[in-house]
This record gives C-alpha cells, sequence and structure tokens, in this order.
C-alpha cells in the first residue's frame, strides 16, 4: 500500500546515502581502460517485486555493461540450446576458491574441467559451445533471452567492447589454456569474440531487477506471464549464483547475505530473491529482484557499497533464503 512503500522508499534513501559516503575504500576497474571512467561515488539500488510494487534510489539511470554477470546469461542459453547434462560435462558447478580470472587452477592435474561457468575459464568454455559460426550468431539467443527478461532489446557497448577485446592478455591466456587441454568446442577467436560481447552488453539496474525477478520465480516473468526458462535451468543458476557468484567472496556474502547473486566488474550485482514465509510482516515476501550499480570495487571484484546495501537491506527485511 501507498504508506509501505513510502516508508520503504524513505528507508532506502537513507542507506543509499549512508553507504555511498563510504565508498572511498574501494577502486573502479582499471584493468579494462573504459571502465576505468565510471565515478566511484555512484551508487544505486532498484527493487521490484512481484506485486509491481517497486523501491528505486541513488544512481537509478546510469547505464553499465553486464560484464560478469552475463556469465549467468550465457550457462542458462546453453543449457537451453544443447541440454543440462551435456553442459554439466563440460563445466563443473564447483567454487573455484580463486579468482576470477585464474589461471592457476586449470595447471592442476586432476581439473577435468573448469570448475564452474561463473568464472572466466567456465564462461569462455560455455562460449565455444554455444551454437553458431559467428559471435554475433552465438549472441544472439543471449540478446534473444535478455529481451525476454527485462523487456527490451539491450545494446552492445562498442567503446567497452573494443577496449576490453584489446586489453584481454589474461582472458587470451586462459583461452589458449583451455584450447591446449582440449575444453573448448570451437574455435578460440569466435569464442573470445563472443565472450567479450557478452561482458559488454549495456544495462540499468532496472533491467537487473528484472531479470533477478524472473530468476526469484524459477524462469517465469511475472509481468507477461511466460515461462521463459525451464524452472530445472533457473534452480541451477541460482544455485551458482550463491555458490559461485561473488567469486572467492561467495561463502561471506552468502553467511551476511544469504541470497543468490551476482556481480560484474562494472560494479553491477543482481540478486533473485525468492518467495518467502515469515511470521512477522516483512517486506517483499512474495518475493523481489534487486538491481545494483556501484563502481567502486573490493579485492574480490564486487561492488563494495552495493555489497554493504544489499547486507544491510538483507538482514532488515529478513530477505536471506535459509
Ligand atoms: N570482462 C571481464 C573479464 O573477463 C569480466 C570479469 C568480471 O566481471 N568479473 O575480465
Amino acid at each position: 500500500t501507498g504508506q509501505t512503500q513510502k516508508w520503504l522508499q524513505q528507508y532506502v534513501d537513507d542507506w543509499v546515502a549512508f553507504y555511498r559516503k563510504r565508498t572511498n575504500d574501494g577502486d573502479v576497474a582499471s584493468y579494462i581502460p573504459a571502465l576505468a571512467q565510471a565515478d566511484p561515488d555512484d551508487l544505486g539500488i532498484s527493487i521490484i517485486g512481484k506485486s509491481g510494487m517497486t523501491v528505486r534510489s541513488g544512481d537509478t539511470d546510469m547505464s553499465f555493461t553486464l560484464q560478469s554477470i552475463s556469465k549467468v546469461i550465457s550457462f542458462i542459453v546453453a543449457c537451453m540450446e544443447c541440454g543440462v547434462s551435456y553442459m554439466l560435462d563440460r563445466v563443473d558447478v564447483e567454487p573455484s576458491g580463486e579468482a576470477f580470472n585464474s589461471i592457476m587452477h586449470l595447471e592442476m592435474q586432476q581439473v577435468e574441467k573448469p570448475f564452474n561457468p561463473l568464472i572466466n575459464a567456465g564462461a569462455i568454455t560455455v562460449g565455444s559451445i554455444l551454437p553458431g559460426k559467428t559471435s554475433d550468431q552465438r549472441l544472439e539467443p543471449i540478446f534473444q533471452l535478455l529481451e525476454n527478461m527485462v523487456g527490451y532489446r539491450p545494446k552492445l557497448n562498442v567503446d567497452v567492447y573494443e577496449s576490453e577485446r584489446d586489453s584481454s592478455m589474461r582472458n587470451r591466456a586462459i583461452g589458449y589454456y583451455l584450447l591446449e587441454t582440449g575444453f573448448l568446442e570451437s574455435d578460440l577467436n569466435v569464442t573470445l569474440e563472443t565472450y567479450f560481447k557478452q561482458c559488454s552488453i549495456e544495462v540499468t539496474i532496472d533491467d537487473l531487477a528484472n531479470i533477478g525477478m524472473v530468476l526469484a520465480n524459477d524462469g517465469m516473468n511475472i509481468k507477461t506471464g511466460e515461462a521463459i526458462i525451464p524452472r530445472q535451468i533457473a534452480r541451477i543458476a541460482k544455485v551458482l549464483m550463491l555458490t559461485c557468484g561473488m567469486y572467492d567472496a561467495s561463502g561471506k556474502f552468502a553467511t551476511y547475505v544469504g541470497i543468490p547473486a551476482k556481480s560484474g566488474v562494472s560494479g553491477g550485482i543482481v540478486a533473485a530473491v525468492p518467495p518467502r514465509v515469515r511470521d512477522e510482516p516483512m517486506p517483499f515476501t512474495d518475493g523481489c529482484g534487486i538491481g545494483v550499480y556501484g563502481p567502486a570495487l573490493g579485492d574480490e571484484g564486487n561492488s563494495i557499497a552495493g555489497i554493504r546495501l544489499l547486507r544491510h537491506i538483507a538482514n532488515q527485511w529478513d530477505l536471506s533464503i535459509f
């Protein structure tokens, strides 16, 4: 109701203002030059509930690129195109405990496949499996799924794509390693181009909230009533987000926040809060999707202010899935 909405809005406004002031201990990603232009003080959040109730606060109109958040989407698409068991034979679903761009674990003799689809090695492998000869053909179902989730067809940010492509030594190293070990299913250059492009798709926090909402509802778009992701695949996506979504800070995030979420080095976070039963009246008990943007990152490559804000709200509103 209007009263609740007003109260929630005031609450979120206050905490966005509070956490924005404390971002000065993080840094924007600079290893991709185009991302270094972001303003480290920006902070915004969008929360969309099942009933349509929406709370938006802070820097709500910024566009930014999906970066690693795209890995969830490409994995879902690959599962839809090639089948879950085919994919799980080729990428594992275990946290790596290493940084997102680590090549270290690939060298270990006993590794039979990349640890999970949300680290770079796994995501690049997924990109090599997507059907299509060219990177644009492989991206088409990714754009299509995004359109079904957010309601319009997002655009590629060409500046970020080129910047990413031209500063991609580490990802190329990972790619060559995957090629050598036989993990890649198709041409390395097309695969890397697919990966750089999927990372460079531009979104807003409202888009992320809508994506979170679809996942929270096991693949159903509440606005259109359409089942756009099979339930089993949406569930695996949430498992991966919970166990691997915040890289080597995933355990801490699950402990202190307790929501399936995925971050990207542009500063975005998507979170999926499923419906939950509570004795006390709590906001958004019928589930919600949350999008956050805060480009100042901590050591693990996650938005510092974004995580603090999410943690605060999750604790106050008892959003944890546990
Ligand atoms: N494009 C980035 C990279 O490959 C994505 C990493 C991220 O968002 N953590 O380095």
